[in-house]
């Protein structure tokens, strides 16, 4: 699996030279799997992704987490959603079906009455918030709810023997929330969490639905996972503030960085092929 984070900011884009480093798009994360690309939430790093699949024959699924606007802002400007060249899904486990969120955030007043901003062709799908959906190619998406305001889950997507857990937006604190997302990220190669914490970011610090970073990494290291991208910034922290961090979370548990917009994780070769434990490696382009 190849994992590219085109947007790693919660609540708010940001931009201007303070956010350049680790970048001021909403989440956003295109997942490579065999010969299907599975896109996580459409924040506004959406728009950048839509370009760069335009033309795209091959399956494009979208899971959304939740229907918050950071998630869902970009999906307007997702070129494949107006213009798909190959099928095309979006899937959520949104209260009250995918659907009819899309047509309630495509109409007035949220946004101008715009024709054909989704084509017909796009087959919305409702996911179970605890299921399992097969989008093809051998992949599989477990879901589970997480602790967020008006309701969110999260995703295992597994393939070739490889897994990735996106944790979307999660607030640790709650013994049962935890335990469900914990027991999801079970050995996972990946994990991309929550770590928006407090002011800005102070260790301990998580509430109003989301996660510090020394408890979303606590919550990986439970499951066993391999390798962390903490993501959903807060729009207050500049890169130097991030860069501060960044250390404080590789100090606690080198399996765990901050991820930024433009960087790329590959998951390892299959088990057998490896040279040694927890042999993940990360390209990083601009
Ligand atoms: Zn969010
Ligand atoms: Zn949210």
């Amino acid at each position: 699996m190849q994992i590219r984070f085109w947007g790693v900011r919660g609540s708010l884009p940001v931009g201007g030279g303070a956010y350049r480093h680790f970048g001021g798009d909403t989440a956003c994360i295109e997942v490579q799997a065999g010969g299907h690309v599975l896109v996580l939430d459409l924040g506004s790093g959406a728009r950048r992704l839509g370009q760069r699949l335009a033309g795209c024959p091959r399956p494009v699924t979208v899971l959304l987490s939740h229907g918050h606007y950071d998630h869902v802002c970009g999906l307007p400007f997702f070129a494949p959603l107006r213009r798909p060249n190959g099928p095309v899904r979006l899937a959520s486990a949104i209260s009250g079906g995918t659907r009819g969120f899309v047509q309630r955030l495509l109409a007035p007043p949220l946004f101008p009455a715009v024709p054909d901003l989704v084509d017909p062709a796009v087959r919305c799908l409702d996911l179970d918030p605890a299921g399992v959906f097969r989008p093809g190619d051998g992949i599989t998406v477990t879901t589970t709810p997480t602790r967020h305001d008006g309701g969110a889950v999260a995703f295992r997507i597994e393939h070739g023997g490889r897994s990735l857990v996106y944790g979307g937006d999660h607030e640790a604190g709650d013994d049962a929330a935890d335990a469900r997302l914990v027991a999801l990220m079970e050995g996972a190669d990946v994990a991309i969490l929550d770590a928006t914490g407090g002011a800005p970011h102070a260790a301990g610090s998580g509430g109003l639905g989301h996660s510090c970073w020394t408890d979303a990494i606590g919550l990986a290291r439970r499951a066993g996972v391999r390798r962390v991208a903490l993501t959903h910034h807060h729009p207050d922290s500049t890169d130097a503030g991030l860069a501060r961090l960044d250390a404080a979370v590789r100090a606690l548990w080198p399996g765990a960085a901050l991820a930024r917009t433009g960087q790329l994780i590959e998951t390892a070769p299959p088990r057998a092929a490896r040279p040694r434990e927890g042999a993940c490696h990360a390209n990083s382009t601009a």
